[in-house]
């Protein structure tokens, strides 16, 4: 084990013995030091996953501080609103993902059980609402969320916001299913509103330059993150543990900031620098494009893949779905990201996004997780398997979950997996 994972390994025991929130601002404030920062930081093996740490413990950090507004909130959400308003987000999904890999979903699950969480709901909420009711995620003071893509943050969500006493600061963001100029204006007003309705309780006034800078920085950040993805259409040599699936806290949480700008812009050089490296055409392996997300505790699946030369050459969620956004006009250009997820509206955007990731990608197949839970990826999916088999794209299901282990078999897993890789390399025979 290397000094990072030792570091890491370290760090999970003692937060798994002491599991309160008092006892996580200590570790961080002891951590979020800058001489310890840096230290920690020099650690990584590759400059991206250290940039990514530094700016995840900073971020965490200030939502755990105690002298922060904080705002829980769901995935896909425009964060670059949050850091215009001088709100410190936290996005209970993806530390329900964290709880996974710290080995504490096992006991956040239970304790969702105990207060009759359904079992039949996604594990990255059961879990963050597990570490909500045993006081172990920081207390917010805004709830924001949305009903793009996930049925299941408006209401665990709202559970929170009861539990302290905050129903008028719970806000759901509604969605319109078209993207069209009516959809942008209403989405456009409710993103004023809700701006409006938080600066006047927390005794701001609404700034509009904090928006502009912010839509700015985005716009930076997504330019980077282009130039960082064009490089992957032929990059076959990757930094140790590199996934586009670890980055989705400074790819949405982030975005607006200059922490996301600076880890998209370190990917964009480590990147580069590798293929510049990369002989003639590389190694020879057969390229894949994974949907969804992955199990985020230990698993065989990728170390798999590897050994049979096959490789993650992009994510779903990785995918910049958005145009750039206007800093002269921040709600409708927020509502335009908003309208542009694939995963809103009819399923036929999401398939049509992933046909040009195919395109773009060269893959030889597809592969999706299919999280227990999840009802708007899984619904989805048969009908994307259909249209890439008429594409001659070989796509493999993987029935499992990302957080749960004990709702996973590894075993039927890897056999479907290694079943999967025989088909794709009998096409080249
Ligand atoms: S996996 Fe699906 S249900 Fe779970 S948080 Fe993500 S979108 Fe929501």
């Amino acid at each position: 084990m290397g000094i990072a994972e030792n570091l890491k390994e370290n760090l999970k025991i003692k937060i798994q013995n002491n599991l309160n929130r008092n006892y996580i601002r200590k570790i961080l404030n002891i951590i979020g030091k800058k001489p310890v920062l840096a230290a920690y930081g020099a650690t990584f093996a590759s400059r991206s996953d250290k940039y990514l740490n530094i700016a995840s413990i900073k971020s965490v950090r200030r939502a755990y501080n105690g002298k922060n507004i904080v705002a829980y909130g769901s995935l896909f959400l425009p964060y670059e609103m949050f850091h215009a308003l001088g709100l410190e987000p936290f996005m209970p999904e993806i530390m329900g993902g964290f709880t996974g890999s710290l080995g504490l979903a096992d006991k956040t699950l239970k304790t969702a059980s105990s207060k009759w969480y359904t079992p039949d709901l996604c594990t990255f909420h059961r879990s963050a609402s597990g570490a909500v009711e045993l006081d172990i995620f920081p207390i917010p003071n805004f709830l924001i969320c949305s009903n793009l893509a996930c049925d299941a943050a408006q209401k665990t969500f709202y559970i929170d916001a009861k539990k302290y006493g905050l129903e008028d600061n719970f806000y759901l963001i509604d969605i319109p299913y078209e993207k069209d100029e009516l959809s942008v204006k209403y989405l456009a007003s409710q993103l004023e509103e809700v701006s409006a309705d938080i600066c006047r309780k927390s005794g701001k006034k609404l700034d509009i330059g904090k928006f502009k800078k912010a839509i700015m920085l985005s716009n930076e950040f997504r330019r980077w993150a282009l130039k960082a993805w064009d490089v992957r259409k032929e990059l076959l040599i990757y930094p140790k543990n590199f996934s586009g699936m670890n980055y989705i806290l400074p790819f949405h949480g982030l975005a607006g900031t200059k922490d996301a700008v600076d880890i998209f812009k370190s990917i964009y050089f480590e990147l580069n620098k590798l293929l510049k490296k990369q002989k003639n055409d590389g190694p020879k392996v057969k390229k894949i494009l994974w949907l969804h997300l992955k199990p985020y505790y230990n698993n065989s699946i990728f170390d798999l893949l590897e050994k049979n030369n096959y490789m993650v050459v992009f994510e779903e969620i990785s995918h910049v779905y958005w145009p750039e956004l206007d800093p002269e006009k921040p709600f409708e250009s927020l509502a335009i990201k908003l309208l542009s997820n694939p995963l809103n509206g009819s399923v036929q955007n999401r398939v049509n996004a992933i046909l040009k990731m195919v395109k773009d990608y060269n893959v030889d197949g597809v592969i999706m997780f299919a999280h227990w839970g999840c009802r708007h990826s899984n619904g989805g999916a048969r009908i994307i398997k259909d249209v890439l088999r008429e594409h001659d794209i070989p796509m493999l299901m993987l029935d499992g979950d990302c957080l749960n282990k004990n709702n996973s078999s590894e075993g039927q897993i890897l056999t479907r997996l290694q079943g999967f890789m025989e088909i794709v390399d009998a096409r080249y025979q």
